[in-house]
This record gives C-alpha cells, sequence and structure tokens, in this order.
C-alpha cells in the first residue's frame, strides 16, 4: 500500500507518520529544502533566538525509522486525483490514497513585490533566516500586521534593541483572538516595553531614499530599515483545483478529512471543513493523524474514522508578557464580564451567551481572554459550555484571583 503526502509541515509530518504506523509505505514530498520544522519557531530564529538545528519536527534519522520516504526539494506540480498521480521532481507516481497537506502562503502586500528584501513576509525558515541577516544593520523595524505573530515579533526585536513600531489595520491588537479591552491593555504594555504601536491604520505605498519610508492611510509617514510584515495567509489552491477538487477558500474535506473525491484526503490550513478552516498547530497535528489513519482505511476498504476538532486556545508567554484567550473575540450577541483589570497590565474576562434557559440566567460561557496573568484560565478552558451562574457558585475565583 503506497500513500502520498503532500507538503511536510505540522499535518503532512503526523499523517506520513501516522500511516506509516499503520503499515503503510508512504512517500512525504516537501518543497522546501530544509528538514520539517516547528512553524512557531521561525519567529524566535528570525530574531536569532532559535536555530534551525532545533526548530526541526523530527531528525532526519527518525524519518528513516519510520520508513517514511522525505522528499526534499520535491514541489508538487502537478496532480491527478481521480488517478492518484502526483508530479513531481520530473517524475510521475502513482499512490493508492493520497494526503494534501500543502498548508498556507503568506498574505503578500503589494510592496513586497516591489522591495523583496527590505520588505519581508514573516512565513517560513526563507524568510526567517532573511530577516536574521538584515538584522546588524537595522536600527529601525517596522512590522505591519498587528496579531499575535506581529506582537510576538516586535517583543523580540525590541528584546535586541531595534526601535520597533507595530501597525495594525483594525482598532485594536490581535483581533482575530481578543476584543477592544484585552487588546487596550495588551498595547499598553507593548507601549511601556518601548514599542511604538499604531492601530486603525494601514500601509498605502512604501519608498525607498536612504530608508524605507511608509504612508499610512492617514498621510502620516514612518520610517525605518526592514519592514516585516504578519498581515495573514492565503491558500494556494490552483494545483488542487486544476486536479478536480472542490476547493472554496481551502480544498473542502468532510469530518474524515476526505475531499469531494475518494481516497484523497487533506489536512491542516490547506483544509476547509464546515465552511471554516483552522490555522493552528493542534489542528494541523490532530487532522494530518485522521486523515494518514483514514487513508490507510481507504486502501484497506475499512470505515474512516470521524475526525475531532480539538479546542486550541492562544497560550502565548515572552518573558512576562502573558496572553491566553479561547472562544471569540467579541460578538453582537455576546456580553463580556471583566473579572480584573487595573487597565495597564492586567485583564481578566468572560465572553458569555446569552441563553432563554432559565438555569442558565446571566449567559453560558464561550470565551475567556486574558492579558499579564493566567490565573483561573485553565478552570474556565474545562468550564466553557456552562451556565456562568453555575461557575461563579461553584465558587471560581472571579475578583483579582
Ligand atoms: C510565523 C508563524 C507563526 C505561527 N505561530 C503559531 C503558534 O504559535 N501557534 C499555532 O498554533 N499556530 C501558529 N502558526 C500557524 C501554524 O504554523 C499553522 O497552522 C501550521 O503550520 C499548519 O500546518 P500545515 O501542516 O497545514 O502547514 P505548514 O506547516 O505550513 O506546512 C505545509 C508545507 O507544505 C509545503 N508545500 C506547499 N505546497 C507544496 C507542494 N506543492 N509540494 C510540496 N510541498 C508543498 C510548504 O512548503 C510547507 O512546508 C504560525 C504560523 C506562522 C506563519
Amino acid at each position: 500500500m503506497r500513500i502520498g503526502v503532500i507538503g511536510a509541515g505540522h499535518a503532512g509530518v503526523e499523517a506520513a507518520w501516522r500511516a506509516s504506523q499503520l503499515g503503510a509505505e508512504v512517500v512525504l514530498f516537501s518543497g522546501e529544502s530544509v528538514l520539517p520544522y516547528f512553524r512557531p519557531r521561525v519567529v524566535p530564529l528570525a530574531f536569532g533566538h532559535a536555530e534551525l538545528d532545533n526548530i526541526s519536527l523530527r531528525p532526519e534519522s527518525w524519518y528513516r525509522e519510520h520508513e517514511i520516504d522525505l522528499r526534499l526539494n520535491a514541489e508538487v506540480i502537478e496532480l491527478d486525483a481521480r488517478e492518484r498521480v502526483v508530479t513531481a521532481g520530473g517524475r510521475e507516481e502513482l499512490f493508492d490514497a493520497l494526503v494534501l497537506a500543502t498548508g498556507a502562503a503568506p498574505a503578500l502586500l503589494s510592496f513586497v513585490r516591489e522591495f523583496p528584501h527590505d520588505v519581508v513576509p514573516l512565513w517560513g525558515v526563507e524568510e526567517g533566516l532573511a530577516i536574521r541577516e538584515r538584522l546588524d544593520k537595522t536600527r529601525q523595524l517596522l512590522i505591519l500586521g498587528g496579531g499575535i505573530s506581529g506582537v510576538e515579533s516586535a517583543l523580540y526585536a525590541r528584546q535586541a534593541g531595534l526601535d520597533v513600531t507595530l501597525v495594525e489595520k483594525i482598532d485594536h491588537l490581535v483581533p482575530q483572538q481578543l476584543g477592544a479591552g484585552a487588546a487596550t491593555v495588551l498595547a499598553h504594555r507593548l507601549r511601556k516595553a518601548g514599542i511604538h504601536v499604531v492601530t486603525g491604520r494601514y500601509a498605502v505605498t512604501v519608498v525607498k531614499r536612504e530608508h524605507l519610508h511608509v504612508t499610512l492611510d492617514d498621510v502620516s509617514e514612518l520610517s525605518g530599515d526592514l519592514i516585516v510584515t504578519t498581515v495573514g495567509a492565503m491558500q494556494e489552491l490552483k494545483l488542487f483545483e486544476q486536479a478536480g477538487l472542490k476547493v472554496d477558500r481551502g480544498i473542502i474535506v468532510d469530518e474524515h478529512q476526505q475531499t469531494s473525491v475518494p481516497g484523497v484526503f487533506a489536512c491542516g490550513d490547506i483544509a476547509q471543513r464546515d465552511g471554516l478552516r483552522t490555522t493552528t498547530v493542534v489542528h494541523a497535528h490532530e487532522q494530518g493523524r485522521g486523515a494518514g489513519e483514514n487513508a490507510v482505511a481507504f486502501v484497506r476498504r475499512r470505515p474512516l474514522v470521524y475526525v475531532p476538532e480539538p479546542l486550541s486556545p492562544l497560550l502565548f508567554k515572552h518573558n512576562d508578557m502573558e496572553i491566553e484567550s479561547v472562544g471569540p473575540p467579541a460578538g453582537d450577541n455576546l456580553v463580556e464580564v471583566v473579572l480584573t483589570t487595573d487597565g495597564q497590565t492586567v485583564y481578566r474576562s468572560v465572553l458569555l451567551e446569552p441563553s432563554d434557559s432559565a438555569t442558565s440566567a446571566g449567559g453560558i460561557l464561550c470565551g475567556v481572554q486574558m492579558i499579564g496573568s493566567h490565573e483561573g484560565f485553565r478552570q474556565l478552558l474545562d468550564s466553557l459550555g456552562r451556565p456562568w451562574s453555575d461557575i461563579v457558585r461553584s465558587s471560581y475565583p472571579t475578583a483579582n484571583g
């Protein structure tokens, strides 16, 4: 039984491992030249706080031991989903089942193409090392994109002694995980650490004279020696569309991670399930594992297993900066209850969903946000979906821990 796994990131390596554990002969195609790596570690790598050698997911010998035929520099350029034929490195190969795990690509602002050496999207090892190479000559760093990777980059860069400006288009930082209250405290802490935070503004043009000059939408100007962008992701779907697979914002899969073509599975950032794409390491692992298992089950004509959707809270720590969050950042129908805040260093809140039931008066716990403290976070995480009144009654520490 031969299984082809396309893409050797978090999802692909997990899928390859599971399929090989179940007895399959696995070929793992990687478009990159380095051993598969832990992508979140690219941020410390870029700022000199991690080395390439210690961010690999597995040592080279591990692939041999598990009889996974890892092919580096083997970008898949053509795919026939129905016939399960893969073309990479000038060679066509036939498989009994396929797992697609090609992840996402960085969203590119228009001026990245204009100044490829000066405006670098922080994404993979290649970009991380390109940033690192420039650090010696960089005094002022501009980071465009105030999500969690932008915040982490700003903290590392500031630690390295750079003048750092962090620009976020939405009116508050980390908008995908934090509401305005938590983000205000976060911004306050970053400013206190010497980071210049600009929110509700976006870069319109970049001009290079002696330095790089960025004009924002309100015509104010910022200058720097290097621009790092952390503005999100996009999916490259052409290969899969041409292969005959149903795609939308990702490759559409069912609860078994199976695509519209039987025997072809997709997982990780490239997959779209129930209309949603998940973009975390935890989801990539779980889906990769399930896709690998189901690829083998397909070949053996066994029933496919349901692949669970794990909870994946944001757990961020950089020196004394802590951010924890789970659930939606905000919502028109949600009520935020602030448990603790001094407005400057600490913020703890819960988000409640209204409920019709009298026993759930006060609402159902659907989210938690914390800055500068993780007091009670685990307990609240375990209580998601429960009525807030019950949680309070069971003596959850609501005020100041
Ligand atoms: C800078 C950064 C920081 C992050 N930090 C966090 C974090 O702290 N916590 C968290 O949960 N998530 C984080 N994420 C998100 C997380 O890394 C992704 O959700 C996760 O990597 C998805 O795994 P994946 O296997 O789907 O894709 P990836 O890990 O991106 O792997 C896909 C691989 O497929 C390869 N590929 C693409 N096309 C082809 C092709 N045609 N042929 C062969 N190979 C191909 C790519 O080169 C890549 O190596 C971060 C992402 C970035 C960019």
